[in-house]
């Protein structure tokens, strides 16, 4: 070989390196970069997201349904009657800690909406001009039932603004023994089309029995602004009664491993279905491909059969960032590969973002 065709050889080495290394960088693992609304904090709040009292048509004057509430062991409790306004108090409870009861109403002069913390609402058949205001007044929006009250996704995703919608209303599916299963079908709906929301299963108390659908929200302290914060960003869990506890959200590079207090099956769900199941074990972990757009884990007590619901992580970050209208803010927030840290995105949200390096 000459040391013109040597000279060839090598510059082809190094063109075909600099490619590898181009492609390298371009597959870069950004695109596994992994949403988790899930920060870790000391403490996990119980709380019930929707109940009546005797001040519209349920049973039990207010004052009752925190007792029942407290003795259950619940840490908050949002009383939500039709159109009557609650307002806050905190009362201490036997263990020292408070039972805070959030200000709140179901407002049914629209499609049914929870104004949950925020100061008392407006009069108004505008669904979007209450969620508007529940916002501005520092408050969080829950659509009640969205079956019940005739909203398919279309409808759901046409206002904006909230953070939660139920996905489990006791007193619609299983008392009135009606729309099993449609709200959570809803909530995949909704997600699948790019919209970030939170489900919660909730009571929905009138004449019923208590703690069948609740929320367990991660917090830092005994404090109301932190139990909004959390439910705002997505920083709990929600489950029925007998379901399973969890003990462990892990979410490690792109694997996310979870542990829970009983033998329970796992579903892992994201756009367009099942992705992986897991049964009858305590603990297990999902490696994420980046493909599933959400994912969310719906975990089913092997021995109850009841239910226990993860809020949705966005996988494939930078492809998804579009569909789900959420943006880095600043480079300052910016991603440190492997390294969780928390990140503010342009709609508000916090949550920690994961990848591999
Ligand atoms: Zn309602
Ligand atoms: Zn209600």
């Amino acid at each position: 070989m000459d040391n013109t065709h040597k000279e060839i050889v090598n510059v082809i080495r190094l063109v075909s390196l600099l490619l590898l290394l181009l492609i390298a960088l371009s597959c870069s693992k950004e695109s596994d970069m992994i949403y988790s609304p899930y920060i870790h904090k000391e403490y996990i709040y119980k709380g019930q997201l929707h109940c009546h009292s005797n001040k519209s048509d349920g049973n039990g004057t207010p004052a009752q349904v925190f007792n029942a509430y407290k003795k259950l062991g619940y840490d908050f409790v949002c009383l939500t009657d039709h159109d009557i306004f609650a307002g806050e108090n905190a009362t201490p409870k036997p263990d020292g800690t408070e039972l805070f009861s959030l200000a709140g109403v179901e407002e049914t002069h629209a499609e049914h909406i929870g104004r949950i913390g925020s100061d008392v609402g407006i009069v108004s058949d505008n669904a979007q001009v209450i969620i508007n205001d529940i916002v501005a007044k520092g408050g969080v929006a829950n659509i009640c039932h969205p079956h019940l009250v005739g909203m398919d996704a279309t409808a759901l995703l046409a206002i904006t603004g909230y953070d939660l919608m139920e996905i489990k209303n006791y007193m619609v599916e299983d008392v009135w023994n009606s729309y099993k299963g449609t709200d959570e079908s809803l909530w995949d709906q909704v997600l699948a089309s790019g919209r970030l929301v939170w489900g919660v299963a909730v009571d929905d108390t009138h004449v019923m029995d208590r703690d069948l659908g609740f929320t367990s929200v991660m917090v830092y302290a005994n404090s109301k602004d932190e139990i909004l914060d959390s439910l705002r960003n997505g920083n709990f869990y929600t489950m029925e009664k007998d379901g399973s506890l969890i003990n462990k959200i892990d979410l490690v590079g792109t694997t996310l491993y979870i542990e829970v207090s009983d033998a329970s099956d796992f579903d892992f769900i994201g756009s367009g279905g099942v992705f992986q199941k897991n049964i009858g074990v305590k603990s297990t972990y999902y490696k994420i491909t980046g493909e599933e757009g959400y994912l969310r884990v719906r975990i089913t007590n092997s021995a109850s059969g009841k239910h226990t619901w993860m809020q949705p992580m966005i996988t494939g970050l930078n492809s998804s960032m579009v569909n789900y209208n959420v943006k880095i803010l600043s480079e300052t927030g910016r991603v440190v590969i492997g390294s969780p840290i928390a990140t503010l995105f342009e709609d508000g949200r916090v949550g920690v973002i994961t990848g591999v390096s």
